[in-house]
C-alpha cells in the first residue's frame, strides 16, 4: 500500500459539519441531519453488526445535486459515500466511518426502457425487484441477483450474480454506459469509447472511483417460460461422507452443465439438509435430458423434488421467496457475519476439503444464538457466459472460476456472539488449508463485502489490483471516496 494513502487527506472535524450543512442547504439540497426525527431509521444499516454516524445525508433527485453535494464535501474536508439500496454486508454505503457525507439515492430510482435499442436506463436507487417487474412489463429482462431489495448502485458496482448470470453474464457485463460524478464534482460519461479506462474500472470497483448517477444496460428478451426446480437431500442427518459424495457429484455435473442453468446448493439446518435449486432457461423436455438426468445421475436421487415450467417472473419470485414489489412491505435487517471463497475451475474442491469443511461445519461447537447457511453458487462450468471473458476484461477478475461459496452466519438476536466469527472462519479454513487444495489461488467476491478479509486486494481483484490502484491515484488523488476495502484505501478505518 502506498504511503500517501495513509495520510489524513481529508480532516473531518465537528465544526465542519455545521458549515457543510449550510453549504448543502445554500444549494437547496434535501438534507437530513441528526436532529431530524427520521435520522435513526435512515442511519440503521441492513447488517446490524455495523453502525456509522454520518455528518449528514443528502437525497438528490438529479445528477446536479450530486455534483453540488460532492463539491460542498470536498470544500469542507468531508469524505463522501453513495448509498443506493443500503444492502452492503458491512454498511459500507455509510462510508465505513463516522462523519461522512452520505448521498442516498432513495429519490433517484427511475427505470426507463428504450425499445429502439433495447437498452434500459436505470438510476442507482432502483431495487432489483422493481427492475425485474418493470422490464418484464416490456417483455425484457436482465441477469442480476436474487434479493428484491438490493440496489442497482452497489450491486452493479462489484459484479451482480443471479440465476441468469451463467447465460447472460454478471450485471456488470450488461452495462453499456454509465454517468459518474468524480471527486472534483465533474460529471463524466463512461463507455467502451468514452473514458474506457474508467469504464473498465467501474465494472467491479465503482465505489472507489466516483458516484454512479445512472447506468445503461443491454436487456434481453424475457423467456416466455423457464423451468423452476428444487431438490432436497434430507432423509437422514447427512454424514460427512454422504455430504462429500453429494457435493462431489454436484461438482462433476456442474463443470460441464450448459449455461442455461442457474443453480445454488444450499447447506442448511446445521448440515442436516442440502437443497439444490434454481432455474433452467429452456423447456421441460430438454430439462429432464440435459439437467435433471445428469445431475441425479451424479448425486443420487433426491428425497423431495419440485419441477415446474413457469413464467419468467414467477420463477424469479419463487427463487427470491417473496414478492418482487418492495413497496408491499418494508425492508428487514439482519445481524450477520459472512465470508466468500471463489474457487478456480482448475482446482475443483477435493473430497478431503469437502470432508474437512463438513467435519467443522457439522460438529464444531457453535454459539447457541447462531444459525448458518453455506451456498455453493455455480458461476462457471460448461459454457458459462461469466467465464467467456478474460480476467482483465473488467475490474472484476474471477472469470475462470467454478464456484463462489458464501458462508453466512446470523445471530438469532440483535447482538452478535463474538465466537461466531471463529466458527465461520473455521469453515473457510477447513477448505483453504486442506492439503488437497495446496497451491490453489482462491479469490473472494467484493459484493459479499468482508471487512475482516486479509489480503482483500488480491482476493477481490487478483491481477487487476495494480492497474486499479494506479488509476485511483489519478481519479481521486485526495481520497474523497476512501473507505474500508476501497481501492487504494486502508484495510480497516479506525
Ligand atoms: C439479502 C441480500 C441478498 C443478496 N443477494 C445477492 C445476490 O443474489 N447476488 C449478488 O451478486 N449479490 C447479492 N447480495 C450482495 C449485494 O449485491 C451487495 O451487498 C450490493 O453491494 C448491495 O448494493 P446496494 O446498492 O443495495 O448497497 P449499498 O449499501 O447502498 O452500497 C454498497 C456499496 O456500493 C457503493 N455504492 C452504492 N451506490 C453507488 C453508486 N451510485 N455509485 C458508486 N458506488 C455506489 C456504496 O458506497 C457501498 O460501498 C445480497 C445482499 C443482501 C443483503
Amino acid at each position: 500500500m502506498l504511503a500517501w494513502v495513509l495520510l489524513p487527506l481529508l480532516a473531518f472535524t465537528g465544526s465542519a459539519s455545521a458549515s457543510l450543512v449550510s453549504c448543502l442547504q445554500s444549494h437547496n439540497l434535501n438534507v437530513e441531519i441528526p436532529q431530524n426525527t427520521t435520522w435513526n431509521v435512515s442511519t440503521t444499516p441492513f447488517n446490524l453488526r455495523f453502525h456509522y454516524t454520518p455528518a449528514a445525508i443528502v437525497y438528490p433527485t438529479q445528477t446536479t445535486h450530486v455534483t453540488l453535494a460532492v463539491r460542498c464535501a470536498t470544500q469542507h474536508g468531508v469524505h463522501v459515500s453513495a448509498l443506493s439500496g443500503g444492502h452492503s454486508y458491512s454498511a459500507s454505503g455509510y462510508g465505513s466511518r463516522n462523519g461522512a457525507l452520505v448521498i442516498m439515492f432513495r429519490d433517484m430510482a427511475r427505470i426507463t426502457y428504450n425499445s429502439n435499442d433495447e437498452t434500459v436506463v436505470i438510476q442507482p436507487g432502483a431495487r432489483l425487484g422493481a427492475v425485474a417487474l418493470s422490464l418484464n412489463d416490456q417483455g425484457r429482462a436482465l441477469a442480476h441477483g436474487t434479493c428484491p431489495y438490493v440496489g442497482v448502485g452497489g450491486h452493479g458496482g462489484f459484479g451482480g450474480w443471479g440465476m441468469a448470470a451463467r447465460n447472460w453474464g454478471l450485471l456488470i457485463d450488461q452495462i453499456v454506459s454509465a454517468e459518474m460524478v468524480l471527486s472534483n464534482g465533474t460529471v463524466v460519461h463512461l463507455s467502451a469509447t468514452q473514458h474506457p479506462d474508467l469504464f473498465w474500472a467501474i465494472r467491479g470497483a465503482s465505489a472507489s472511483f466516483g458516484i454512479v448517477t445512472q447506468y445503461v444496460f443491454q436487456t434481453h428478451q424475457a423467456p416466455s417460460s423457464v423451468v423452476r426446480f428444487s431438490y432436497q437431500f434430507n432423509n437422514t442427518n447427512l454424514s460427512t461422507s454422504q455430504f462429500t459424495s453429494l457435493i462431489e457429484g454436484y461438482q462433476t455435473w456442474a463443470s460441464s452443465t450448459p449455461k442455461e442453468v442457474g443453480i445454488i446448493a444450499n447447506v442448511l439446518n446445521g448440515g442436516k439438509l442440502v437443497e439444490m435449486g434454481g432455474l433452467y432457461m429452456g423447456d421441460l423436455k430438454s430439462f429432464y435430458q440435459v439437467v435433471e438426468g445428469p445431475l441425479i445421475g451424479r448425486t443420487g436421487a433426491a428425497h423431495i423434488v419440485y419441477v415446474e415450467e413457469v413464467s419468467w417472473i414467477t420463477a424469479l419470485e419463487q427463487v427470491w421467496g417473496s414478492s418482487l414489489d418492495t413497496q408491499q412491505k418494508p425492508d428487514t435487517h439482519d445481524t450477520f457475519y459472512a465470508k466468500s471463497l471463489v474457487v478456480p475451475a482448475s482446482s475443483p474442491l477435493t473430497p478431503s476439503a469437502l470432508s474437512a469443511f463438513a467435519t467443522h461445519a457439522f460438529f464444531a461447537p457453535i454459539p447457541s444464538s447462531l444459525s448458518w447457511f453455506v451456498q455453493f453458487e455455480l458461476w462457471g462450468g460448461g459454457n458459462s457466459a461469466i467465464s467467456s471473458l478474460p480476467a482483465d476484461a473488467t475490474a472484476y477478475p474471477h472469470r475462470s472460476h467454478l464456484w463462489t461459496i458464501q458462508f453466512y452466519a446470523r445471530s438469532t438476536t440483535t447482538s452478535w456472539p463474538k465466537t461466531g466469527e471463529g466458527y465461520v472462519n473455521g469453515m473457510v479454513s477447513a477448505i483453504t488449508n486442506d492439503a488437497g487444495m495446496a497451491g490453489t489461488v482462491f479469490g473472494a467476491y467484493a459484493n459479499y463485502l468482508d471487512p475482516e478479509l486479509s489480503g482483500w486486494q488480491e482476493m477481490y481483484y487478483a491481477g487487476n489490483y495494480a492497474r486499479l490502484e494506479q488509476m485511483r491515484m489519478g481519479v481521486d488523488p485526495k481520497g474523497v471516496f476512501e473507505k474500508t476495502e476501497n481501492v487504494g484505501g486502508p484495510d480497516i478505518l479506525i
